[in-house]
């Protein structure tokens, strides 16, 4: 028996970034954990703009629309959930810098789940299913990522590694 693991803290007024390839199970993850109005996610805001969650040209109004938001949440310091992939990390540091910004911690939260996962999630997907070849190169772009995650500026980066990690999870609020 494993004693249980601690909670993740989450400050209040805290940037969130989820990251991890399509099918990680981010958007799960921010639903079971945060409320519905602390997420701002960028297949929800797609399907706001074009009415398809997954209309791939909507996708540079979708994020200037999540900056957006993102910005008004931090300056009234509500705590902000970005559920997106954030494999890359230009797309991390304008996330940052906006915390920055605003004086609110970032915290990392990266569900690092094997490739073959991500896969066979994708496979059974009704919606918003991908190219095998995009899973793939977000789940290497991540790879890629985590040996400068530490550098970039989060204040704790919790890592999340397999489907019992993620299970067993709790978030705590702080
Ligand atoms: P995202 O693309 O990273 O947002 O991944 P989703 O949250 O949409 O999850 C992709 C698929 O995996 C969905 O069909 C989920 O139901 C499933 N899934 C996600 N997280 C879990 C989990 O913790 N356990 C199980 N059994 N399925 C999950
Ligand atoms: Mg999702």
């Amino acid at each position: 028996m494993q004693p249980p693991p601690s909670p993740l803290g989450v400050p209040a007024d805290a940037l969130v970034v989820l990251m991890g390839a399509s099918g990680s199970g981010k958007s799960t993850f921010a639903a079971r954990h945060f409320g519905p109005n602390d997420v701002l996610s960028s297949d929800a805001l797609r399907g706001l703009i074009a009415g398809d969650q997954s209309d791939q040209s909507a996708t540079e109004d979708a994020f200037e629309l999540l900056r957006i938001a993102l910005r008004m949440r931090l300056a009234r310091g509500r705590l902000s959930v970005v559920d997106a992939t954030n494999v890359q990390r230009w797309a991390r540091r304008l996330l940052l810098d906006a915390a920055r910004r605003h004086g609110r911690p970032a915290i990392a939260i990266v569900l690092d789940l094997p490739l073959a996962i991500c896969l066979e999630r994708n496979e059974l997907r009704l919606a918003n299913r991908l190219p095998a070849a995009a899973i793939r190169r977000q789940h290497r772009w991540l790879a890629d990522s985590m040996p400068m995650l530490a550098a970039e500026g989060f204040a704790r980066i919790d890592l999340l590694r397999s489907l019992d990690d993620v299970d067993v999870a709790r978030v705590e609020i702080t």
